[in-house]
């Protein structure tokens, strides 16, 4: 009981102030003379903010009421259910713990994707794709975390200082899953296309030159199937990295602006802005493994449970929530900065004017509402908004309201 009032005062409750002054920002926000977008489109995407902010809150509650669910009956009643070999019992155990979390959230999930995104113009694929989906979901939550948790309950069960030797696992499958990423995962949702356009190749290899980076190819995503909207990226490490750039993309934006952004994912690349983000995420890990490790025992047995490699791994689920709520400040906080150091170094490959177009077509296409309460954006916003972007590009002119 103690630990769900720790939950709803650590987390729950700030998050359902942050949705309460972010709705109300958006209300009062979206009354006055618009900004950045005509008054069609800024009042629609004040209305998509809200109602994405609203299914945010229901995510909230449901969560909150899984968790007490959990701490208060399910733990117990499960862990005297189950009878399997203490290795086997800890991955049925966690998977049951998962399953139930994403299965409670697949109404809201396929609300937002199959009603909402479709209304305002961005889900393009139908039932048939969004059941795909989320069945190699699925699939991989059961494969891929059957696996993990399999590993981390032997570690736990058989090794002395078992918080090491899981953070090095940990430390493990980051770098393993970026690098397998792009080559694995990715193309089970998607098709990957080397990019025909030869003029537009050519340029963008010329730009990979100057920067030294190399790679193994820049290709097209078919994330038009899916969604309307747009992005460009570098995926993987080494020399598995791949440029990929959304069809969506291509045929929005001129070609001075696509390389515009793709010199500002160069920045991240030159600035090493991914290593820095794993260093982060360990960091992060870490002391979560610690302080998991060095739960009391009272703990545990207010969720009737005892100390074993279920107990642990699901209180390390558990707590990874409000703990990763505040440790997000930290990483938004670098991660703003890391973005306006990436559009410094884009816009020296192209030029200011360049990027900052095609930022401004990025978000318009995007449908995002250009503004969000200053406190909402410390927890929830990894790039700084718009308007600071495009004055630190010296083109404050572009993004006044008109
Ligand atoms: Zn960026």
């Amino acid at each position: 009981m103690n630990i769900l009032i720790c939950y709803v005062l650590v987390l729950t409750l700030p998050r359902l102030i942050l949705s309460g002054l972010q709705l109300r920002f958006l209300a009062q926000e979206s009354a006055k003379t618009p900004y950045i977008l005509d008054k069609d489109n800024f009042i629609k995407s004040a209305q998509y903010a809200s109602i994405k902010e609203k299914i945010s809150i229901t995510e909230t509650l449901l969560d909150v009421i899984l968790i007490g669910f959990w701490l208060l009956y399910g733990f117990h009643a499960l862990n005297n259910a189950l009878v399997l070999s203490p290795l086997l019992k800890s991955v049925v155990f966690v998977l049951g713990f998962l399953l139930l979390q994403s299965l409670v959230n697949l109404p809201l999930l396929a609300y937002e994707t199959l009603v909402v995104n479709k209304r305002f113009g961005f889900a393009k694929g139908g039932v048939g794709l969004f059941m795909g989906d989320t069945f190699k979901s699925f699939m991989l939550l059961l494969i891929i975390g059957g696996i993990l948790i399999f590993a981390f309950s032997w570690i736990i069960m058989n090794v002395l200082n078992w918080e090491l030797y899981a953070f090095i696992l940990g430390m493990v499958l980051i770098v393993g899953l970026n690098v397998l990423y792009p080559t694995l995962i990715a193309p089970m949702f998607n098709k990957f296309t080397p990019l025909e356009n030869v003029e537009l190749k050519e340029s963008i290899d010329a730009l990979l030159m100057r920067v030294g980076f190399k790679s193994e190819g820049v290709f097209v995503m078919d994330a038009s199937k899916r969604d309307g909207r747009l992005n460009a990226y570098f995926a993987g490490l080494g020399k598995a990295k791949r440029v990929i750039l959304f069809d969506t993309l291509l045929d929005k934006i001129p070609q001075d602006g696509l390389l515009a952004v793709l010199g500002h994912e160069l920045g991240h690349f030159k600035h090493r802005d991914i290593y820095k983000m794993m260093m982060l995420l360990l960091m992060f890990f870490g002391i979560l493994l610690f302080g998991i490790a060095h739960l009391p025992q009272s703990l545990f047995a207010g969720a009737g449970l005892e100390i074993s490699p279920h107990a642990l791994i699901v209180f390390l689920l558990i707590l990874s929530a409000p703990f990763g709520f505040y440790f997000m400040l930290i990483v938004n906080a670098l991660s703003c900065h890391n973005e306006l150091n990436a559009d410094k170094f884009g816009a020296s490959l192209t030029s200011e004017e360049s990027l900052a177009k095609a930022l401004l077509v990025l978000v318009k296409e995007n449908n995002s509402f250009p503004l969000a309460h200053p406190l909402y954006m410390r927890f929830f916003y990894s790039h700084p908004p718009l308007m600071v972007r495009l004055i630190a590009l010296n083109c404050a002119h572009l993004g006044t309201r008109n």
